[in-house]
């Protein structure tokens, strides 16, 4: 049985962040990632700036790797009424193909140990972690959960979020449409539910959306879909009409979840969306998730450089520093989800408060953080 100090379980962008903002101390770290690198994910692909700061420390450079610069918002209602604004920190598109693999050859380059298997099990004897796929069992005095939204782990965990039925599917593709301009990440409404779009470092175009299943099922697939539900709203049936798609197959993921969740589970240290997840139309998920990366390993760091602190007062550190950064960016997403999945709400909402852009501007800092330094 192999033993390291940090196991981390998942290499998205919470797991890697942490393992690389972790090896700066040389401790040894292990990450268990269930699909090898470079790989597609469902997501709008939409970076906050305010993480970039921390990224370039990192040594991350997406503007490097051809990341577009977005400094400009619009969202309209299902009936095509619009409003736009600037965007008051701004952004980058960047595909989550180019930026985990980034992320994952710089953790190599500072010899982390990757395990491209399963992660079965999580357990805890009161000092050491055992953590299994079917091919290993690995030990360590630290477990950081970052597995994503959902996973077979939640149950043999027994968190209570994984009991709940959740109706929310998304889908994803990538799109040639020379229209789209490169510096906008546009938000368009249909019955059901919401899509963003915005451009990637290839030039083409992410097109992803959420819908809620019943209304979804009430279609015959994607395309359909697509056709009958997703092109009312006029902007997103002339972007489409004008689109070409990229990938042969749209990418999908159901069940996913936006109930409350708890950043500490039976000792292990929960980090981004396994610890919570913002609405997507909030566009600031994968900025959170490389946010409590950075979190989790100071807190971590703080456990082995600190004899005195102890694991209870590292869960603590880490609880709090987690409530203190996310919990009311979360809450507030699931306001502004209300919001726009009332087409009635969100038509009015466009047609009169949505006209005055500063009023639009303050809504989106809500939701977003201050910007992240080292
Ligand atoms: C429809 C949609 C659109 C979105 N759009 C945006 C956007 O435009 N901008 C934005 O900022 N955020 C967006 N988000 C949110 C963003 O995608 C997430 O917040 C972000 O990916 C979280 O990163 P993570 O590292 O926590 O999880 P992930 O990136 O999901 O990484 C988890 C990793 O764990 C691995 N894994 C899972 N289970 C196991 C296991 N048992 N063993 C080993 N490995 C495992 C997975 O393979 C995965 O690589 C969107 C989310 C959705 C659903």
């Amino acid at each position: 049985m192999n033993e390291h100090q940090i196991i981390i379980v998942g290499g998205g962008l919470a797991g890697l962040t942490a393992a690389i903002a972790l090896s700066r101390y040389e401790y040894d770290i292990a990450v268990f990632e269930s699909t090898p690198y470079p790989h597609h994910k469902v997501c709008g692909e939409y970076l906050s700036n305010e993480i970039l700061t921390y990224l370039n420390f990192l040594e991350i450079d997406l503007l490097a790797v051809g990341g577009k610069t977005i400094s400009r918002f619009e969202i309209s209602s299902s009936k095509g009424i619009k409003a736009e604004c600037p965007l008051p920190m701004g952004g980058v598109g960047i595909s989550r193909y180019a930026l985990d693999y980034q992320l994952y050859q710089t953790a190599q380059r500072k010899n982390v140990t990757f395990y491209f298997e399963k992660v079965l099990n999580i357990g805890f004897d009161g000092h050491m972690f055992t953590v299994a796929s079917r091919e290993r069992k690995v030990t360590a005095p630290i477990a950081i959960g970052a597995y994503g939204k959902r996973s077979g782990l939640d149950k043999t965990l027994d968190r209570a979020f994984i009991q709940n039925k959740n109706n929310w599917l998304a889908i994803k593709s990538h799109y040639k449409n020379s229209n789209f301009p490169d510096d906008l990440v546009a938000l368009h409404n249909f019955k059901g539910g919401y899509g963003g779009l915005s451009k990637t470092e290839t030039g083409h175009v992410n097109f992803c959306y959420l819908v809620n299943y019943p209304i979804f099922k009430t279609c015959d697939g994607i395309e359909d879909f697509n056709e009958k539900v997703v092109s009312k709203n006029s902007y997103l049936k002339q972007f489409l009409k004008a689109a070409k798609p990229v990938f042969e197959t749209p990418l999908s993921i159901g069940q996913i979840s936006f109930e409350e969740k708890e950043p500490v589970v039976n000792h292990v240290l929960m980090c981004g969306d396994t610890a919570g997840l913002i609405h997507p139309l909030c566009g600031n998920g994968m900025a959170m998730a490389i946010h409590a990366g950075k979190l989790v390993s100071e807190s971590v760091h703080g456990f082995f450089d600190k004899s005195s602190m102890g694991r209870q007062n590292m869960e603590e550190a880490y609880r709090s520093a987690w409530n203190r950064h996310f919990k009311n960016r979360l809450r507030y997403g699931r306001y502004f989800q209300e919001i726009l999945l009332n087409e009635t709400l969100l038509h009015w909402g466009i047609s009169t408060l949505g006209q005055s852009k500063s009023l639009l501007t303050n809504l989106i800092a809500k939701t977003h953080g201050k910007m992240v330094l080292p």
